[in-house]
């Protein structure tokens, strides 16, 4: 059965996180202009729940289901896309992949207090030297008796300057293994030889913290190994499962937004005499923007389903991802024009939703990426196999 109801906790969720995101707008718009970042906004969201949102309530969590995320991550992005990115790298790409993947003493002393809010969580697997191509990290962990050493860096790491936990991927064998001999670690801020410094300069998620880590001479231990060693690859793939749907599901928000503020200025701002609203060019872009939004919203809500259903959607994910983050791009460029010369200027919202929109088709796998996984699943050189380790139809059971 297929059903596009939103429950009675659906909605309530939307509204309040509505609320929520509308009283911080002013500090987020304000940060942004400052290229500036606030820890103390994470930090409330924990305290509303919004970081443990679908982690069961036995590991701190909220208990809520998928399309729970994919409301938060849009009402997030409605406000600014620096408030839906903790989101994507908290929940999306760290909890959901401890609940997924870690033992049961890693998730009672990472994934409760993550969930709880009271830790922040983030995901480093790009390098400088290794993006689209992962499979090609270079950082290096070495074991030496109950420790592995760890060399080497990650960039452009959201949170990666803020969180206090990290999942990194590291080599723990020849880089002639391929993905093989990548292994997944947790990682805490406080481990000697860690350090991080923040990317200044970006187009966009200027509110947010995007930023280099260091790892010198950095002793893990053992026990923090995720998964086992040379399973990192594939922990770091389903991880981006989750982590696109909430970057799809956040893009849907800023359009939404970006849709919004353009109808009412069309309606407002006069030209030859009549709104602009009343030009059937303007019609056309805004035709083009309803098309768009609901095609994107069909695609994450069906990715959504299939991850409740327990269902395997890297496939599903990395479309809706795909489309979603091009028509919020899209989307912002028509609103930008509706609002003419004004949508050029931070006096509206219009030039940060442009900013914005623009990096989600670069990060959780760039555009042409996303076209490459599409294509190789279409004409059949792409199957999925089974994983060690899935999880179960939403709501999941006791022993998760
Ligand atoms: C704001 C922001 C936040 C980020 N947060 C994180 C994070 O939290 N954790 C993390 O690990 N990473 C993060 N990233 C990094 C992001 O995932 C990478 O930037 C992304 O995977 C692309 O890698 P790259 O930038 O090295 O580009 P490259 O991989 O070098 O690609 C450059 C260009 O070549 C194209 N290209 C590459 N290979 C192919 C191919 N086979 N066929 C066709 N075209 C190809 C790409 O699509 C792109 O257009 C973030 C990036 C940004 C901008």
């Amino acid at each position: 059965m297929i059903d596009f109801e939103l429950t009675e906790e659906h909605k309530i969720l939307r509204d309040s996180v509505r609320q929520w995101a509308e009283g911080v707008k002013d500090r987020i718009v304000e940060l942004d202009r400052k290229h500036e970042t606030d820890p103390e906004i994470l930090y409330d969201m924990g305290r509303q729940g919004f970081l443990g949102i679908c982690i069961p309530e036995k590991y701190g969590g909220a208990g809520m289901d998928y399309i729970s995320l994919a409301i938060l991550c849009e009402e997030l992005e409605r406000v600014d896309t620096s408030l839906r990115v903790p989101i994507s790298v908290h929940v999306g790409l760290n909890s959901l992949t401890l609940l997924q993947w870690a033992n049961e003493e890693q998730k009672q002393k990472y994934l409760i207090p993550q969930a709880e809010g009271k830790k922040l969580a983030a995901f480093g697997l790009t390098e400088p030297n290794a993006g689209s191509d992962a499979k090609n990290i270079q950082t290096t962990a070495v074991k030496e008796g109950d420790y592995y050493i760890i060399n080497g860096s990650k960039a452009w790491i959201s949170l990666g300057d803020t969180a206090d936990h990290i999942i990194i991927f590291a080599r723990t064998g020849p880089k002639e293994l391929g993905h093989k001999s990548i292994s997944a670690f947790i990682i805490e801020r406080g481990y000697k030889g860690f350090s991080s410094q923040k990317i200044k300069g970006k187009l966009g998620v200027r509110a947010g913290d995007t930023s280099m880590m260091y790892f010198h001479d950095m002793a893990v231990p053992a026990e923090n190994l995720l998964g086992e060693e040379g399973e990192g690859f594939k922990i770091a793939m389903s991880a981006l499962d989750n982590g696109r749907y909430t970057v799809g599901a956040g893009s849907v928000g800023l359009a939404k937004a970006a849709m919004d503020e353009a109808i009412n200025y069309a309606k407002t701002r006069i030209a030859f005499g009549k709104p602009i609203a009343e030009f059937q060019l303007i019609q056309q872009k805004i035709a083009y923007m309803v098309r768009g939004i609901e095609s994107a919203e069909l695609l994450i809500w069906k990715a959504g389903w299939m991850k409740n259903k327990g269902y395997r959607n890297t496939k599903e994910t990395s479309l809706a991802k795909w489309h979603a983050t091009d028509i919020a791009m899209e989307v912002a460029d028509m609103a930008l024009q509706i609002f003419g010369a004004y949508g050029y200027s931070d006096e509206y919202p219009i030039e940060r939703f442009f900013r914005n929109a623009r990096g989600a088709r670069i990060y959780e796998g760039t555009a042409e990426i996303h076209q490459l996984i599409q294509a190789s699943y279409a004409l059949g050189y792409r199957k999925d196999k089974p994983l060690r380790k899935e999880l179960p139809p939403w709501p999941f059971p006791d022993d998760v």
